[in-house]
């Protein structure tokens, strides 16, 4: 078994910052990705590891003027725990008891799965159908990166090496609705065959509006698939509109 790299705890953002800037390090926060890789796939150990879970500006649950926020360090029984989630972002908080056990749920945080960037990850459409925004930060300052632009190809994201996830920012149109669907082999403990978020609005004659078709585990990123967008904005939901935008959708998922 590899040996262990040093380990830094730091209990404020700058201090963090000032770590990843002096050289290579990874983050750590539930571990539950980081320790099991490492390990499994034998992966370069960096040079020092970087505790997030004592940096509290990391964490909480907010509602804003844009919307709902969420910090980085936010875990799945919190998002699960959350009136505000439940409230506001109910298809996040059924994706999150999706995944893993308790034990996994207890630890994992929404950072670490869009830091992760497995194309399996459970909150990543849900984060592509919500247009989420994602706040990241180092010493060169601090920017949002729209979820659609974060993933660029297989595990790989538009996050710097110097850089943290600080947030993410789901806005709350009125009238949006946002569903989740998961398919694995068992209905806990399992990664996802495939996963869909689906979010649109419902303006009665004129049928559906801004509506996103988000996927994952079907390609080497979590994606959108526009052909079906394209299918389902501004028609009425009926039977014969599910079934083209249901077709469009496998034959999208076959391409890739
Ligand atoms: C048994 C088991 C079951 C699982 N089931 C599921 C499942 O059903 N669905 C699913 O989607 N995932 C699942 N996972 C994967 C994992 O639990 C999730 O991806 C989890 O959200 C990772 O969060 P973490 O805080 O533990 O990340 P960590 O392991 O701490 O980190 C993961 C990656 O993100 C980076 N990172 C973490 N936080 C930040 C940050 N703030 N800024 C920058 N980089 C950061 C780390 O450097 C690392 O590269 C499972 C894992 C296990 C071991």
């Amino acid at each position: 078994m590899p040996a262990e790299p040093p380990i830094d705890t730091p209990r404020h953002l700058f201090e963090a910052y000032e770590r990843l800037a002096a050289g290579p390090t990874r983050p750590i926060a539930g571990g539950t990705d980081v320790h099991g890789r490492d390990h499994r796939r034998a992966r370069a150990i960096p040079d020092r590891m970087l505790d997030l879970s004592r940096i509290d500006e990391l964490r909480g649950i907010a509602l804003e003027a844009s919307g709902l926020v969420l910090g980085a360090r936010t875990t799945y029984t919190e998002i699960r725990r959350s009136a505000l989630c439940r409230e506001h972002l109910p298809a996040l908080v059924e994706a999150s008891a999706t995944i893993g056990a308790a034990q996994i749920q207890n630890r994992g945080t929404l950072g670490g799965n869009i830091a992760n960037a497995s194309p399996a990850g459970d909150t990543l459409p849900i984060l592509l159908a919500a247009d989420a925004q994602i706040l990241v930060g180092g010493q060169r300052g601090e920017r949002e990166i729209a979820a659609k632009d974060f993933f660029i190809s297989y595990r790989k994201t538009a996050l710097a090496p110097d850089e943290l996830i600080l947030q993410v920012r789901f806005p709350l149109g009125q009238g949006r609705e946002l569903r989740f669907r998961k398919v694995g082999t068992r209905r806990a403990q399992a990664i996802s065959k495939v996963v869909l978020a689906l979010a649109w609005r419902d303006v009665g004659a004129q049928g559906w509006l801004d509506v996103r078709v988000a996927l994952g585990s079907v390609a080497a990123t979590p994606i959108r698939a526009a052909a079906t967008e394209r299918v389902l904005e501004g028609a009425r939901p009926t039977p014969e509109v599910a079934d083209l935008a249901a077709e469009t959708l496998r034959r999208g998922a076959q391409a890739n």
